[in-house]
């Protein structure tokens, strides 16, 4: 029987208005139906927005240790839920079981880490001009904050929105991705089960236009905290601002590593291929290109395909990749695949679905390397969100930093090397948030703040860390001469 969810709002489970719901299935068994959840309305997000609304202000005025215990309680519950947890991820979203276990593991982690932040929200003293004068900050919330999330990190993305906005005594309501919202369901039953007030967290599941548009448009919205795709991130963000909330869209990226001559040539096989074929490539920070020097580019090619040739592609906990999360999204890939040959690149591994009596319908792709890629390729300028690799040649390290600077994204970028003149002026030229040097692209701790430049992301909030605090919190100065 496939789970039946409903939206959680104003501290009940409701049904729509609409009385429509909608289906999602395993994309490994493309047949078999996951879970069904409300098709909401414009209406029904309203409702919510409204119910945040009502019951903000007492929140913002709960002591915040106390604000920290409920986060801390919600990510216990989620702690004892954890491998069912992990199962309905894989289900739903086709991650390998390793990696959805990872995921639900970095939600509860936030959890526990905004539970405690909780204590250490305040503001500053300052010395005052004036003999009896106090001078200090205090960071109050912004208010109700709409927060739209996407379904590649479906449960980890919601808890990095959801755990600081609540901390600093915001009320919520979260839209989360039509492809994989079971587990973002999950957080809002351990919050419930937590004792969070009615009102202060609700979540209303459907699709974008209806649904998502009206939490982001919002009157009473205050503060958008939007992940996706840059298409849908753009228009949320014009939006957003047009009312004059407060906005935050972190977007896509087309993230390189940069493979030095000086580089040991098999950690950086094994550093490109974790980037590029974890998660199936689905991740924002995945590593799509390998920037090469030419004094190690065979000998890289050659170990990068063997890496990707080494994967085993299959569902669950036995494989090393899972499928891609839908058929949209396989086809987009194949397409890429397809357009990357058109343009004359060289398809060296991959390129195809995997047969086999274990693949079935499901979304498989196989890891594909192209070589002979030129910078101005779509193959090397586009997000393709697939496990797919272009790899460039470039004849030094200037060549190598403007090819990775050549994009319009700017989301996360590494090098390997073990030239340390050459790490420091990558860290400090290559036009991205995120800067790794020996290190994979992916990955990311908790405490330090994450966000993209260019197109990969407004610039204006970071996420994460203290910057999830700033983003859901403003200063009200106070001088006190009583
Ligand atoms: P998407 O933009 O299609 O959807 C994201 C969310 O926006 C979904 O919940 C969707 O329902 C909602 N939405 C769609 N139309 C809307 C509208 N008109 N108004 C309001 N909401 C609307 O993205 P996706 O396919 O779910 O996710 C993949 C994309 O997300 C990739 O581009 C990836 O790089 C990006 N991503 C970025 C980060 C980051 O932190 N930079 C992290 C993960 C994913």
């Amino acid at each position: 029987m496939a789970e039946r969810y409903h939206n959680y709002v104003d501290g009940r489970w409701t049904r729509s208005e609409t009385g429509e719901t909608f289906e999602t299935t395993n994309p490994a068994a493309p047949t078999e139906v996951v879970a069904e959840y409300e098709q909401s309305s414009a209406e029904d997000a309203n409702a919510a927005v409204e119910a945040a609304a009502a019951a903000q202000g007492e929140w913002a005025t709960t002591p915040a240790p106390e604000r920290g215990a409920i986060l801390r309680e919600a990510g216990s519950i989620l702690a004892d839920r954890n491998e069912e947890l992990t199962e309905l991820l894989t289900l739903e979203e086709g991650k390998t079981h390793a990696e959805a276990g990872g995921e639900v593991q970095r939600a509860i982690d936030i959890f526990y880490y905004y539970a405690e932040k909780t204590r250490d929200l305040g503001g500053t003293v300052k010395s005052a001009s004036g003999p009896r004068t106090n001078l200090y900050t205090v960071a109050e919330p912004v208010g109700v904050a709409g927060l739209v999330t996407p379904w590649n990190y479906p449960i980890a993305i919601p808890a990095w929105k959801i755990a600081p906005a609540l901390a600093t005594g915001n009320a919520i309501v979260l839209k989360p991705a039509e492809d994989a919202p079971g587990v973002a369901l999950e957080i809002f039953e351990a919050l419930d089960e937590a004792g969070i007030p009615d009102g202060v967290a609700n979540v209303v599941t459907g699709f974008g236009a209806t649904a998502g548009n009206a939490v982001v448009t919002h009157d009473e919205v205050d503060a958008v905290s939007f992940t996706g795709s840059g298409q849908v991130g753009e228009m949320v963000y014009e939006k957003a601002t047009d009312d004059g909330k407060r906005v935050q869209t972190e977007l896509g990226g087309k993230n390189p590593t940069v493979i030095s001559d000086s580089a040991d040539v098999e950690e950086a096989a094994e550093i490109v291929a974790a980037g590029a074929f974890g998660t199936t490539g689905q991740s924002c920070t995945a590593c799509s290109r390998a920037i090469v020097h030419t004094d190690v580019y065979d000998e890289f090619v050659d170990a990068v395909v063997e890496q990707a040739e080494s994967i085993e592609i299959g569902p669950g906990d036995e494989y090393d990749m899972g499928p891609q999360v839908s058929e949209s999204e396989l086809e987009g890939t194949l397409d890429y695949i397809e357009i990357a040959e058109n343009e004359g690149a060289t398809l060296e591994t991959g390129g195809g679905q995997p047969e086999g009596e274990r693949f079935g319908d499901g979304y498989y792709v196989e890891p594909t390397v192209f070589t002979d890629v030129e910078n101005d390729f779509r193959i090397a300028q586009e997000e393709v969100f697939g496990p797919v690799l272009a790899v460039i040649e470039v004849a030094d390290f200037e060549e190598a930093l403007a090819a990775a600077n050549d994009v319009q994204y700017g989301l996360s970028a590494s090098i390997v090397t073990d030239d340390h003149t050459e790490a420091e002026r990558f860290v400090r030229e290559i036009e991205a948030g995120v800067a790794k040097v020996n290190d994979k692209t992916t990955g990311l701790e908790l405490h330090v703040p994450f966000g993209g430049v260019k197109n990969s992301s407004s610039e204006t909030w970071r996420e994460q860390g203290d910057a999830g605090i700033d983003f859901y919190t403003i200063e009200k100065t106070v001088y006190d001469g009583f």
